[in-house]
């Protein structure tokens, strides 16, 4: 089988015979699923960003773990070949490409596990590495009336995907991020072996893939914590004019107990003006409840801050009590007066908010656009000067898409995984998610992202790139600091020939 292999990728004419030779790959393989060429313009060689495209040897449709493990240990009989799991491509940045290597489509194993099980009391679902969180939440809530306690803001995302890299929203200063709510991993490593790991069991393995970025293993299923679905939300935005008066609400209320905050809190920057995606309009939830700039202080600059809250409630709740409690909430916070913005919406409409935003832009014709995103965590320490440097100059007139800022507790992430995060115990993510069209300025945002990235290190800020993305490994380790040994380590333990994700360029393919 692998001399096989060896041979299809070596001949000259390879090209050409690859139709051919394509079945019998396929045959000596003795996959279960299915495999095609990779192609210049097909899904494994293009992600969400738009910035690289490069061609992979073979599209992989795996049926489940065990034909991963038949294509890893594939191409660890070749010198050269690499394989990448493609969650759904949502990557910014080619990360989960592989230029002339094997692609594995982890969707075609979306459907594969999904059971309930009860673990110390605590319920949980075993759901797929390739399944999207739309759909783990649409199934745990109609049949269970159940939901997962940790999300991203958008859902089209798969399981093995966020948890390589954390998986953060507004619910994560409270449960942490989606890799501190799972409880049981199985994995397919860069040595082919199909290994079951827990905090008990292979923890290693278990800690190095959470945030491991594809580095030691393929998620093929993942043990999620869950918890009852609420029925509503009170969906809530209050504005401020000052960035001080945000950060203390904002911190405020992440670090109050559970029963003496929000369930979910975020935060965006938008500009002061009437601009409809960077503006005032952004702030809107709800057509009857404009956005009136009267109630603004002179005193206010050219960027203003938005707090994004939501409350869980029941349907057998009484309406007042729900309101008692929110009343109870917002009055406590320094926002300006008259420039809240609520409504009610189901808890499924609410997680599903960005789906419907995405319809939207796929209306207007700008999701497909090209995303040259840059997404940062920032200790609280320095997050003032961030926001005097980058959101009140250098981003000022907007990006054409969200500029997400909210702070998160690093107490609820676990120093185990291979997640890199700045050193205080408070850090925001902030998240500038442009909208480019296709041209010149693409390359103009992607050069002001790294401007941004140069100033953070220039002035010895304490963050750290969520989703990285280093070509040198100078940066890389840089990135990972004091991490960085075992990071290394782990690779050697598990995918010593590094064979796995070469589109995060951090270790080299080896044949040894
Ligand atoms: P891919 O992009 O396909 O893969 C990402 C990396 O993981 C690659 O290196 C790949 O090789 C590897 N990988 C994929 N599947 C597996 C697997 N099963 N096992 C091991 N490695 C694997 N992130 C947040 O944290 N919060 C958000 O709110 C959020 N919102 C987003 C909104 C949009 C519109 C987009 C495009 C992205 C958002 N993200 C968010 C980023 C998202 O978490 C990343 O894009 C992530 O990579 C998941 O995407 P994916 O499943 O498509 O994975």
């Amino acid at each position: 089988m692998i001399a096989c292999l060896g041979r299809i990728v070596h001949d000259s004419d390879a090209e050409s015979k690859l139709d051919d030779d394509v079945s019998t790959i396929f045959n000596s393989l003795n996959l279960q699923g299915s495999i095609e060429n990779g192609d210049v313009s097909g899904i494994a060689s293009k992600d969400f960003g738009g910035l690289y495209s490069v061609k992979p040897l073979y599209l992989i449709r795996p049926s489940g773990a065990e034909d991963i493990s038949r294509v890893v240990k594939a191409a660890a009989g070749t010198p050269h070949l690499t394989v990448a799991a493609r969650g759904n491509g949502h990557s910014i940045n080619g990360q989960a490409m592989a230029d002339g290597g094997y692609v594995i489509d982890m969707r075609s194993t979306g459907e594969n596990h999904f059971k309930l099980l009860t673990v110390n009391g605590s319920p949980c679902i075993d759901v797929s590495g390739g399944a999207l969180w739309e759909d783990v939440l649409r199934r745990c809530v109609s049949r269970f009336g159940l939901a997962p306690r940790s999300w991203t803001d958008y859902l089209s995302l798969t399981v093995g995907g966020t948890l390589s890299n954390a998986g953060v929203s507004g619910q994560a200063f409270r449960y942490g991020p989606q890799t501190s709510n799972v409880t049981e991993l199985e994995v397919v490593t860069g040595k082919g072996d199909i290994t079951v790991c827990s905090e008990t069991q292979n923890p290693e393995l278990f800690f190095g893939a959470l945030g491991g970025l594809g580095q030691f293993g393929i998620i093929t299923r993942a043990r999620v914590k869950l918890q009852l679905a609420p029925d509503m939300v009170r969906w809530i935005r209050v504005v401020y004019a000052e960035f001080e008066e945000f950060t203390r609400d904002a911190e405020f209320l992440v670090s109050q107990k559970e029963d003496e905050s929000f369930d979910y809190v975020e935060g965006f920057v938008f500009c002061n003006n009437d601009d409809p995606v960077n503006g005032w309009p952004s702030v809107q939830l709800n057509p009857d409840q404009e956005f009136n700039p009267a109630h603004l202080p002179q005193t206010a600059g050219p960027v203003l801050y938005c707090l994004e809250l939501a409350f869980h409630y029941r349907n057998s709740d009484q309406p007042s009590t729900v309101d008692m409690a929110v009343s109870r909430l917002v009055g406590g916070l320094g926002f300006v007066d008259g420039l809240i913005s609520q409504v009610d919406v189901s808890y499924m409409g609410f997680l599903l908010r960005v789906k419907r935003a995405e319809q939207d832009a796929k209306a207007n014709g700008v999701w497909d656009n090209p995303h040259p995103w840059l997404n940062l965590f920032v200790s609280k320490s320095d997050i003032v000067d961030f926001d005097q440097t980058v959101f009140k100059k250098m981003v000022k007139n907007g990006i054409g898409g969200p500029m997400l800022i909210y702070p998160l507790l690093r107490s609820k992430w676990d120093s185990r995984t291979s997640v890199a995060l700045p050193e205080g115990e408070i850090f925001y993510i902030v998240a500038l998610l442009r909208f480019v069209p296709k041209g010149p300025s693409v390359e103009k945002k992607v050069a002001e992202n790294r401007e941004i990235v140069k100033w953070c290190i220039k002035e010895g800020l304490d963050f750290k790139l969520y989703l990285p993305h280093y070509r040198a490994k100078e940066d890389w380790k840089r990135h990972f600091g004091n991490q960085w040994t075992r990071f290394e380590k782990r690779k050697a333990n598990f995918d010593p020939m590094a064979i796995l994700a070469p589109g995060q360029r951090i270790f080299k393919r080896t044949n040894q």
